[in-house]
């Protein structure tokens, strides 16, 4: 059921997943205050974040949920209710894409997937010297898997608002 609330129609728990050091608390950090930290900064259990957006005359409240610890987040009650989320690897180190499989086996195990889009993210494609894993080998797992995918830089933005816009419309037509 819907509960009346004068600030959105929508409200959008979104998780971030993926290995440490792949960009989570950076891509974060572009949607919703569009700031980028040369630094990695570590965070401290979960912690959240919300930027509005107005979908089909709606709106909607994106509440981005960032984790830290491995897997964990997952098993709390909070996830369960996630209705997306961002399946982060980086580019540039190909065990973190590995390590896709292994995300998305604990996303399947604890929220209904049915009810949540999941959108993988190969981020850090400033680095295409350093690339380690192709566009095909990322777009071919996500068609697999039926992901949504995109590439991404936090650095220099690249495709961050498009890929949230195109992720939280997938919500939104999975929601109504
Ligand atoms: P998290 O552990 O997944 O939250 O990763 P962080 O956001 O803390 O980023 C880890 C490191 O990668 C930091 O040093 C960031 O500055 C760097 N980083 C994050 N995104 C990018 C990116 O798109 N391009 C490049 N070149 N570095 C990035
Ligand atoms: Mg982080």
């Amino acid at each position: 059921a819907n509960i009346p609330n004068n600030d959105y129609d929508y409200l959008f728990k979104v998780v971030m997943s993926g290995d440490l050091g792949v960009g989570k608390s950076n891509i974060l950090s572009r949607i919703t205050t569009n700031e980028f930290h040369v630094e990695s900064r570590s965070t401290i259990g979960v912690e959240f974040t919300t930027r509005t957006y107005h979908i089909d005359n709606k709106i909607i409240k994106a509440q981005i949920w960032d984790t830290a610890r491995r897997y964990a987040a997952f098993a709390s009650l909070y996830h369960r209710e996630a209705k997306g989320v961002l399946l982060v690897y980086d580019i540039t180190n190909h065990s973190t894409f590995e390590n896709v499989e292994l995300w998305l086996k604990k996303i399947r195990e604890s929220i209904d997937a049915n009810n949540v889009v999941i959108m993988l993210v190969g981020n850090k494609s400033d680095l295409e010297d350093s690339r380690q894993v192709s566009i095909e080998e990322g777009k071919s797992f996500a068609e697999r898997e039926q992901l949504l995918f995109i590439e991404t830089s936090a650095l220099d933005a690249t495709n961050i608002e498009e890929g949230f816009t195109i992720f939280l419309n997938h919500i939104y037509n999975n929601v109504t």
